[in-house]
């Protein structure tokens, strides 16, 4: 059985500011960075990556794809990533594979933090290190892909990260089983896909750049556990699918933005900051919504 985890960054144990996770090379002008910091946050953010996937194979799960979903998707530390399963029993010249892990790293991937989903034969997903929604108050580092969307509704239902790629999942009939990261992160997760949905808070949020965290050794046998019931118990799990005719609606912080948006054929303003599309199906959901972030970054 094929798991593929989604690895975000700002949902790790211990994390609650930027420094810790904006890799310094992408940091730029008035982003403030530390290499110290960053390195030791990518190491427990691969350390929780590796407690799922050996939870995963504890229970059944026989190869794992990572895909890095953080600024830049250059995060983990590869040699620091598990290294799968081999077994040898005496009789075959070469020990057997019997649990694989690969890694898709490198940014401009067509499905973005869901990039693997199309491998065939995926069962679940994982969502590692995930964060809360725009505007979520006392979540760490609460956002929607970018500082500047305020808002994104499906139907008018709003939703982050974990809402378009659970339905991005949905898509490819697959379901999410796993979400770990801060309290809100894993509450709005479960509310909007169900409670079905194992959930693993390794901190809890005090405000926007503060929390109480687990120790992350704690944190790591959480998730290892969390992971492992959540591929026994993925029969209970339902893949979450758009609705047909559904309407998105994205809400910037700008009105230059959706100006530029509206340079996408059928995305249309329907209010100063607010543009919205009705996609055929969560495939061309991302896209044309990874389209408006294109175009809307041109702006100020
Ligand atoms: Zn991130």
């Amino acid at each position: 059985m094929k798991v593929l985890i989604s690895a975000d960054m700002e949902g790790t144990c211990g994390v609650v500011s930027w420094v810790q996770v904006i890799p310094p090379d992408v940091g730029g002008a008035g982003r403030a960075t530390s290499t110290v910091e960053y390195e030791r946050a990518r190491m427990r953010m691969t350390k929780e990556v590796n407690a799922a996937i050996e939870g995963a194979f504890a229970a059944g799960a026989d190869e794992v794809i990572v895909n890095e979903s953080h600024d830049g998707m250059r995060n983990l530390i590869p040699e620091e990533l598990h290294p799968g399963i081999t077994y040898h029993d005496g009789t075959d010249p070469e020990p057997r594979v019997v649990g694989s892990v690969r890694f898709i790293t490198g940014s401009d991937k067509e499905f973005s933090m869901m990039q693997g989903i199309q491998e065939p034969d995926i069962a679940a997903v994982f969502f590692t290190g995930y964060h809360a929604r725009a505007g979520t108050p006392a979540a760490p580092l609460a956002h929607s892909f970018t500082g500047w969307v305020q808002d994104i509704r499906v139907d008018g239902v709003s939703m982050g990260e974990y809402g378009l790629n659970a339905l991005v999942a949905g898509h490819y009939g697959v379901p999410v089983a796993l979400v770990t990261g801060d309290d809100k992160a894993v509450a709005q997760t479960r509310e909007l896909l169900g409670d079905a949905v194992v959930g693993v808070e390794v901190k809890e949020g005090y405000s926007t750049t503060a929390a109480i965290h687990l120790h992350p050794n704690r944190a790591q046998d959480l998730i290892r556990e969390g992971a492992k019931r959540a591929v026994t118990n993925l029969a209970s799990m339902k893949p979450y699918t758009l609705p047909h005719g559904a309407t998105v609606e994205v809400e910037l912080d700008h009105q230059s933005k959706v100006d530029a948006a509206l340079r996408i054929p059928g995305v249309e303003r329907t209010a100063w900051r607010t543009c919205s599309f009705q996609p055929a199906d969560a495939a061309e959901l991302m896209t044309v919504f990874r389209a408006i972030l294109t175009a809307a970054g041109t702006q100020r």
